[in-house]
Order: C-alpha cells, then structure tokens, then sequence
C-alpha cells in the first residue's frame, strides 16, 4: 500500500476541504450516476467500477457507506409492480400503503386529503377530490 490517506465513510475531513462548488458537482454527480443506476440495474461492482469509475480499492469504503444496499434496494420500477398487482386483484387494503386513492376501485395516485363532514378525512386523486364536502 502507498502513502495515500485511508478514505473511510466517517471521516469528513477530505469532504470538508472542498469548496462548496465542488461539493455540489460531485453530489450532483453521484446522485445522477446512482438514478441512472436504479433504472438501468446492475450490481453494486458495475456501479462503483463502471459507472462511477472506481478500482478496487474503493470496495469496502464504499460498501461501508452504503453503496451496496443503494444498489440492491433502489428499484424505481417496485411501486409501480406492486400497483399493478393490487390493481389487477382488487386489494383494497393495500391502496393506502401504495398512496393510492381512497375511492373503491380507484387506483390513481393521491393527490389531495380533505375532512368529511362526519369528521373522518379522505385522500383521493383529483377525480374524487369533493370540493364542497357536504355532497360526499
Ligand atoms: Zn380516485
């Protein structure tokens, strides 16, 4: 091993001397490479080596800071499978956890909540949204 400094996922001081510009383009960077990596998939070696082109060395650094559950649990595709799923069987339980409108057999994205004149509250699409909750 060379004299280079040990970058481990604690230590801030090497983040700390970069000015804010820099911190910026290599957040911007990371975040762009990492989306761009739950779309496409991929495992956590081809992120860190190809995309973002890293050798070896960085393994255990990264991986201590995350990467690899970034690269095993980001999946932008799962919500949308698991909408399907409750759509093509009816679940209707399973709407509230999914963000999906309280309408039976609705199953848009919730995107107001209003109060019920008997004191419950609703979360619906714009569909079902009732402006004047005295006719729901
Ligand atoms: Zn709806």
């Amino acid at each position: 091993m060379d004299n280079k400094t040990e970058v481990t996922a604690e230590d801030m001081s090497l983040v700390e001397k970069c000015d804010y510009e820099t911190k910026l383009a290599v957040t911007a960077w990371v975040m762009k490479n990492i989306v761009k990596h739950a779309e496409e998939g991929g495992s956590f070696r081809y992120l860190i080596y190809t995309r973002l082109g890293f050798n070896p060395d960085a393994y255990v650094t990264l991986y201590e800071a995350g990467g690899m559950t970034i690269s095993n649990e980001f999946d932008l595709q799962l919500k949308d499978h698991l909408i399907e799923i409750v759509k093509e069987n009816n679940y209707e339980k399973m709407k509230p956890h999914l963000g999906l409108c309280d309408e039976p057999s609705c199953y848009n994205e919730i995107s107001c909540g209003w109060p019920t004149l008997d004191g419950g509250y609703r979360n619906t699409c714009g569909t079902h949204y009732v402006k004047d909750a005295s006719k729901a």
